[in-house]
C-alpha cells in the first residue's frame, strides 16, 4: 500500500495555527503590540481602520529587525525570545511561541517597514498567504512598522463570523488597555478611523490608571503593597463605593502580563465583604510579582488563565492585605467638624423604640487618625485588626484617608470644563472646618454637611451597624453587663427555633441573655443584656432569631458575626423617629467611630456623600 502520511505545507499548517493564535483583529493588536513591547519600545501608535478588519498598523520605536530577521520572524517557530528548551522557564517577555506573525500572515497582508538602532537604511517586506511577495531595503524610521490588511481575506468562513465593527473595536480597546496598564512607561496612542481614542503619555502607574479609566476614579484609588517571600502585589483596589454592578475594572497582572483569576478574585471581593452588597463587584489594578519557577507560563497562547504553585497562600495574603487597606481608608469626605473632644456624648435620650441600648463612645477615638495596625493572613472578615504576628504584612506607616485624595498630576485636558475648574478652585482652598449643621427628614434620615458637600445617613441603618460593632466585641471578647430580671419572662419557640436558641445559646449568653429551658421548646429569660429594656426581652430574643435565620445562606458571615447582626438588627428595628441636634450629633460621631460606616454588616448603605461636583452638576 502506498504511503498516505505527508507533511503539511507550511502555509496550511501556519493557518492552522492561526486558528489558535488570530482569532479576531483584537488578537493581531495584541500580538503586534506585546512585540513591540518585547522590542523595547517606548512609544507605540496603534492605528486602526474600521475595527481592524480593514487594516491594523502598529508603528514603535523599538530596537528594530535586521534584513535577515525580518524575514525570519515570519517562519514558524522563528522567535528571538528563546534557543533552547531550558529558556522556557526563564521567559520574561510576552510572546516566545514564534507563532504570532507567520500565523498573522497566513491569513492576512502584512507589510513590515523596520529598521535597526543604528542602521542607516531598513528592510521592507511584503508578504501575503504565507508566501515572501516583495522584499526591498527602504527609508523608514528607527524602530517597527507594521500594517496588517484584509485580516481573513482567504479565509472566509472566518471574516464571515467576525462581529460588528463596535463589538471588534471594543475587544480591541480590552486587549490595548490590558497591556498600557501593564506598561505606564511606555507612551500608547490608539487611533479609530482618523480619531484618536487613547493618547496615554508614559506616566507613573497611578497617573496611566487614571488615564484610562477617567479622571473620577483618582480619588477612589486606595494603594495595595504587600511584600511577602512568596509574592509582591502592588497596585490600587477602590473605594466600596466605587464598586459596581458589572464586571469591567478587574485587572490582575502577574510578572506584567495580564491574567485572569477567580480564585483571586474571590479573594479581593472576600476582602470587601461587608463593605458591599454581595451583587456588588469592586474594582482593582493588581500587580503580582513572583519567581517564574512558580506559575506555569507555558499555557494556551491566548489563554489569560495562569496556574499558581500555592494559590491558597496568595488567597490570604490577598485578602488581609487588600483588607487591611479597606480598613485603614474607610473613605468618606471628612465631617464638617472637629470630631476631638467635642462631644460630651450620652445616649440619645428616648429615640421611638423604649429598648434602646447604650451605645458605648470613645471619646478619644479620631477616624481621621488611623493608627495601622498590622494583621494576619488568616483574620476574619469582619475583624481588620488581630496582633501583629512575623509574618504580618508590612503596612506603610502614616497612611491616612487622606494620602488617598494626593493628587495625580494633570495630563492636558482641553476639555476641562468651568465647573471642574470651579470645583478645583475649591478644593484648594481648604476649607477650615465650622460646625456641622445636621438635619432630620422624615424621622428617618440625617442630613450633614462636609466639607465639600452634605452626607446622608440612614439612621436605623447607622444604629444597627453601631451596636453591631459594639456586640461583635462582646461576643468575641468580653462578657457584657447583665441585668437580672424581676420576674422572668418566657418565651415558646417552634422547634425549629428552638434549635436554633439552643445552637446559639453560649453566644446569647456573653451578649448578656441568661436563659433556661423550661419546656420541650421553651426558655425562661432570667437576664438580659443591661441596656435592653426587659419588657421587650422576648420579642428582641424572637426577632433575633429570624435575623439569625435569614443569614443562614450567607457564607461569608460567620457563626459569631451573625449572632452580633442578629442582635443588632433586632435592637435597632425601631430605632427611627424624632431625633435632636444633640442625638443626630452623637449618632453620627459614633458612626464614625465605627470601622465601617458605610455599609451595614449585611451590606445596605448606611451613609452616602454628596460632593460640590455632584451640587455643580445638578444646577448646571
Ligand atoms: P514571538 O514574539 O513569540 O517571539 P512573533 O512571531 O511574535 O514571535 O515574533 C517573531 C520574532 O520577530 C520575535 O521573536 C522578534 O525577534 C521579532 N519581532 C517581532 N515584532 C518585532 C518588533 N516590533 N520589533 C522588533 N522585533 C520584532
Ligand atoms: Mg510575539
Amino acid at each position: 500500500m502506498a504511503n498516505i502520511i505527508q507533511l503539511l505545507p507550511d502555509a496550511v499548517a501556519n493557518q492552522i495555527a492561526a486558528g489558535e493564535v488570530v482569532q479576531r483583529p483584537a488578537s493581531v493588536v495584541k500580538e503586534l503590540v506585546e512585540n513591540s513591547v518585547d522590542a523595547g519600545a517606548t512609544t507605540i501608535q496603534v492605528i486602526l481602520k474600521n475595527a481592524g478588519k480593514t487594516s491594523i498598523q502598529v508603528i514603535d520605536n523599538g530596537k528594530g529587525l535586521s534584513p535577515m530577521d525580518a524575514r525570519m520572524a515570519f517562519e514558524r517557530h522563528a522567535t528571538s525570545k528563546i534557543a533552547a528548551a531550558q529558556d522556557l522557564f526563564n521567559i520574561r517577555t510576552l510572546g516566545f511561541r514564534g507563532e504570532a506573525l507567520p500565523s498573522i500572515a497566513s491569513v492576512a497582508e502584512v507589510e513590515l517597514r523596520s529598521r535597526e538602532t543604528g542602521e542607516e537604511l531598513g528592510t521592507y517586506i511584503y508578504i501575503s498567504e504565507s508566501t515572501v511577495k516583495k522584499q526591498e531595503p527602504v527609508n523608514c524610521a528607527e524602530g517597527t512598522n507594521i500594517i496588517v490588511s484584509n485580516l481573513f481575506f482567504n479565509v472566509p468562513a472566518r471574516r464571515k463570523f467576525l462581529k460588528a465593527d463596535s463589538t471588534e473595536f471594543k475587544n480591541v480597546v480590552t486587549e490595548f488597555l490590558r497591556i498600557a496598564l501593564t506598561n505606564p512607561d511606555v507612551s500608547f496612542t490608539l487611533i479609530h478611523n482618523d480619531k484618536t481614542v487613547y493618547q496615554l503619555p508614559a506616566s507613573q502607574l497611578r497617573q496611566r490608571v487614571v488615564n484610562v479609566m477617567g479622571k473620577a476614579i483618582n480619588s477612589k484609588l486606595i494603594n495595595v503593597e504587600c511584600d511577602t517571600e512568596l509574592i509582591k502585589v502592588r497596585g490600587y483596589v477602590c473605594t466600596p463605593q466605587h464598586a459596581k454592578k458589572t464586571y469591567g475594572e478587574q485587572y490582575f497582572f502577574v510578572n506584567n502580563r495580564f491574567m485572569k483569576h477567580n480564585f483571586f478574585h474571590k479573594a479581593i471581593v472576600e476582602a470587601y465583604s461587608g463593605l458591599i452588597a454581595g451583587d456588588m463587584i469592586p474594582s482593582y489594578f493588581l500587580y503580582f510579582t513572583i519567581n517564574p519557577d512558580l506559575i506555569d507560563v507555558n499555557i494556551h497562547p491566548t489563554k489569560t488563565e495562569i496556574k499558581f504553585q500555592d494559590e491558597p497562600a496568595i488567597f490570604q495574603i490577598l485578602l488581609a492585605g487588600v483588607k487591611e487597606m479597606l480598613g485603614k481608608c474607610n473613605i468618606m469626605p471628612p465631617l464638617d467638624f472637629d470630631t476631638e473632644g467635642s462631644i460630651q456624648f450620652e445616649t440619645p435620650t428616648k429615640p421611638a423604640s423604649n429598648y434602646i441600648p447604650r451605645v458605648q463612645y470613645n471619646p478619644s477615638y479620631n477616624p481621621f487618625n488611623y493608627h495601622s495596625t498590622p494583621i494576619t493572613p488568616t483574620d476574619s472578615s469582619f475583624d481588620p485588626g488581630v496582633e501583629t504576628t512575623e509574618n504580618a504584612i508590612p503596612s506603610t506607616p502614616g497612611t491616612s484617608w487622606r494620602d488617598f485624595f494626593v493628587t495625580v498630576e494633570e495630563t492636558p485636558q482641553p476639555q476641562q470644563t468651568v465647573i471642574e475648574e470651579f470645583i478645583e478652585q475649591e478644593q484648594q482652598q481648604d476649607a477650615t472646618p465650622a460646625e456641622a449643621n445636621f438635619m432630620q427628614v422624615k424621622n428617618r434620615y440625617i442630613l450633614t454637611s462636609t466639607v465639600d458637600g452634605f452626607m446622608a445617613i440612614d439612621q436605623r441603618r447607622a444604629y444597627e451597624r453601631i451596636l453591631f460593632e459594639q456586640y461583635l466585641e462582646a461576643v468575641e471578647t468580653t462578657q457584657t453587663a447583665k441585668q437580672k430580671c424581676l420576674f422572668p419572662e418566657t418565651i415558646d419557640l417552634t422547634p425549629e427555633d428552638f434549635t436554633i436558641a439552643e445552637e446559639i445559646v453560649m453566644d446569647l449568653d456573653t451578649l448578656g441573655f441568661e436563659l433556661t429551658q423550661i419546656g420541650p421548646s421553651s426558655f425562661a429569660i432570667y437576664a438580659t443584656p443591661a441596656d435592653l429594656n426587659t419588657s421587650d426581652a422576648a420579642e428582641v430574643l424572637q426577632n433575633l432569631i429570624e435575623y439569625y435565620k435569614e443569614t443562614s445562606g450567607d457564607i461569608k458571615v460567620k457563626d459569631k458575626e451573625r449572632v452580633a447582626l442578629a442582635m443588632a438588627k433586632a435592637a435597632s428595628g425601631e430605632y427611627v423617629g424624632p431625633l435632636n441636634d444633640e442625638e443626630m450629633r452623637a449618632l453620627v460621631d459614633t458612626l464614625f467611630a465605627c470601622r465601617n460606616y458605610s455599609y451595614t454588616a449585611d451590606g445596605k448603605v448606611i451613609s452616602f456623600a454628596i460632593g460640590l461636583s455632584d451640587i455643580l452638576g445638578w444646577f448646571r
